[in-house]
């Protein structure tokens, strides 16, 4: 969006100018050539729709490129299946293709818990599920290298990031090697890509050539067998089981998960080393946490904050009607949940935008020609976790740890909400918002004093009284995740016990404010440790504090997760102790089945599998009696996509 600043009266006044399409990073030759441009200098290619905006990955490569000084165009959701034309609109980069999958891997896009293909796509307009391949990285990449064979091509984004050593593919059932090797690419870069970005166009613009571009932090190269590894003293090297060692040995593959998640959430970090056939993976360490200048660097570049004119026609982009009119505060979670791929791709550390830049988009948002007064969120990976850090650096700058909250709060992590109290009053006071809600999920164990026990339980207090009070929707989403204590060991989350702490807690001061605000449980089935009884328990003890669950899922084996590698080896990758795990498609549908015990269709079989429980039986089907008392403010919704914390 351009907003234009002019005096009036002594004081500043801002205006909305509705954008011209040169606005826009070029996504076509015509638009290239209106810019006066007859050759790129990077070519980027997306599997998401272009949307202008920071919330997607490559708005956020592409401006930055801009920001250089280069020339950049955008080939998004390119047809792989015809004479390849889009591929070729451009014609040959001056200095690389960049290709990202989208915000999202693309298999986690395209196909539900059970493998099954999923209706649509939220990143393509019209939710049109058509427009990007399985694995879009490797068929972009693979497609470029047969075109331009003499062009690098550097991949980015969540699936290059998450796949970058040896990897379970959950939809393939096996274990892939580093799609540096698939892909063919000459480089990937992985985690929030704007650090190594610059690094590699600054010495590139210098003259160095792409070839020798090998030690660059937070990037990943293949060295082939007749090269020597290239050295950097600064650095220290860890050596990864090979993948044909991955591919013998379950337990081999496990004990190498712990060095990628420990080195890839490290303030000084190791490089690793890991062989695939007679070549070498090598990925460097990576930069340090973004500063508060660098981070708003990023978000303040010159967005249109809208999608590419040409999608007009073609309907509404899902994700960014959810995201238009919020705003991201901060990256990163330093909880480590065992599911979770955050801390693997944004960090454990957490890099806060300050006030004023959150304000700038704040105001920017309020000019938008549709916007109602309504901020839908005020948010981040895990909403509460803005601007908290570590006490002393130097305790973190030694630590391993790959949560700072698990399996208790560290004593030196600084979690005061004052921040978050102080910037959500700004936006509130805001004269042209209504109201600026927090639509993210919120880490509810941060807020319970008995778990977080250095917590300033005052400022716990207040926090919680202005979330409810001013800046909840009607709906809270909190991620207990699980009632077992044995799966909550394993997913990194604390017992549910606190939970029920929190709930009193909420409860007291919703009625307090007089509010009827619904809590909103997420819940998942067949995690690691998880097992039928635990679901059944689930069920009922979550039944019993009057929730009617609707907002579940069944877990999925992302790359790169404790869980995932738990799932696929059988072995808790730090203890390599054994884990039970359902795997089988119909003991995940039964897991599955308990969240719904209130289904009529599942009277009959919640009796037969639990015949030796006839307690419980009687609990879970008490239902039918009491169904006119069921609280409807407790009553949980289905909604269309949900925020993890
Ligand atoms: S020292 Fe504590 S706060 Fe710092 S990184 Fe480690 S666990 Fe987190």
């Amino acid at each position: 969006m351009r907003v234009l600043f002019y005096p009036i009266c002594c004081s500043f006044a801002a205006m909305y100018i509705e954008p011209s399409i040169n606005d826009w990073l070029p996504i076509t030759r015509k638009e290239m050539l209106q810019r006066g441009w007859e050759e790129l200098d990077v070519v980027l290619v997306t599997g998401d729709a272009y949307v202008d905006h920071p919330a997607f990955g490559a708005a956020v490569i592409g401006r930055l490129i801009e920001a250089e000084g280069l020339r950049i165009g955008i080939i998004p959701q390119p047809n792989w299946q015809d004479d390849l034309r889009d591929f070729r609109k451009f014609g040959k980069p001056r200095l690389f293709f960049a290709v990202t999958a989208g915000n999202m891997d693309s298999m986690v896009n395209h196909y539900t818990a059970n493998k099954r293909l999923r209706s649509n796509d939220a990143y393509t307009p019209g939710g049109d599920k058509s427009f990007r391949p399985d694995y879009a990285s490797i068929v972009y990449s693979t497609i470029l290298k047969d075109i331009y064979p003499d062009v690098p091509v550097v991949l980015g984004g969540v699936e290059a990031s998450l796949r970058r050593v040896t990897h379970y593919d959950y939809w393939s059932d096996k274990l892939k090697p580093s799609i540096l090797k698939e892909s063919k690419a000459d480089m990937l870069i992985y985690g929030m890509g704007e650090q190594p970005l610059l690094a590699i166009l600054r010495l590139l613009n210098k003259g160095v050539p792409f070839e020798a571009l090998d030690t660059v932090p937070q990037t990943g190269i293949i060295i082939p067998k007749e090269k020597a590894i290239p050295t950097n003293k600064s650095w220290r090297d860890i050596e990864l089981f090979s993948h044909d060692e991955c591919l013998k040995d379950k337990l081999k593959y496990a004990k190498n998960f712990r060095h990628i998640e420990e080195e890839s959430n490290r303030t000084t970090a190791k490089r690793i080393i890991q062989k695939i056939g007679d070549d070498t993976i090598v990925i460097n360490p990576p930069f340090p946490t973004m500063t508060e200048s660098e981070i708003d660097a990023s978000f303040d570049l010159p967005y249109t904050r809208l999608p590419h004119p040409k999608y007009k026609k073609r309907g509404a982009i899902p994700a960014f009607e959810m995201i238009k009119f919020s705003v991201n505060m901060h990256r990163g979670c330093f909880g480590g949940c065992s599911f979770c791929t955050i801390s693997a791709h944004q960090g454990k550390f957490i890099a806060s935008r300050s006030e004023e830049s959150i304000m700038r988009e704040v105001d920017q948002i309020t000019l938008m020609p549709d916007f109602k007064g309504n901020i839908s969120d005020l948010g981040g990976p895990s909403a509460n976790m803005y601007k908290m850090k570590g006490k002393y650096q130097d305790l973190c700058d030694q630590c391993k740890r790959p949560s700072c909250i698990h399996p208790s709060v560290c004593h030196n992590l600084d979690t005061s909400h004052q921040p978050m109290i102080d910037i959500y009053k700004k936006v509130d006071a805001h004269d042209k918002i209504k109201n600026a809600y927090v639509g993210s999920g919120i880490r509810y164990d941060l807020l319970v004093k008995d778990f977080n026990k250095e917590g300033d339980e005052k400022v716990m207090n207040e926090y919680m009284r202005q979330l409810l009070d001013r800046h909840v929707s009607g709906r809270l989403k909190v991620a207990p995740e699980h009632t077992s204590d044995n799966t909550l060991k394993m997913m990194r989350k604390p017992s549910f016990s606190y939970f029920h702490s929190f709930k009193k807690q909420f409860d007291k001061i919703n009625q307090k404010l007089g509010k009827k605000i619904q809590l909103i449980p997420y819940f998942i089935s067949s995690h690691p440790e998880s097992k039928l009884d635990d679901m059944a328990n689930l069920a009922a003890e979550t039944k019993d504090m009057g929730f009617h669950l609707e907002q579940v899922q069944d877990f999925t084996p992302t790359p790169m997760t404790v869980a995932t590698v738990a799932y696929y080896s059988g072995y808790h990758p730090y203890t390599l102790e054994k884990v039970y795990t359902a795997r089988n498609k119909q003991e995940k549908l039964d897991q599955h089945r308990f969240f719904f015990w209130y289904k009529g269709e599942n009277m009959a079989w919640i009796r037969r599998v639990l015949k030796d429980r006839p307690e419980l039986v009687k609990k879970l089907l008490a239902r039918k009696e009491k169904a006119k008392d069921v609280d409807v403010s407790k009553t949980v919704k289905p909604k269309s996509k949900r925020r993890r914390s």
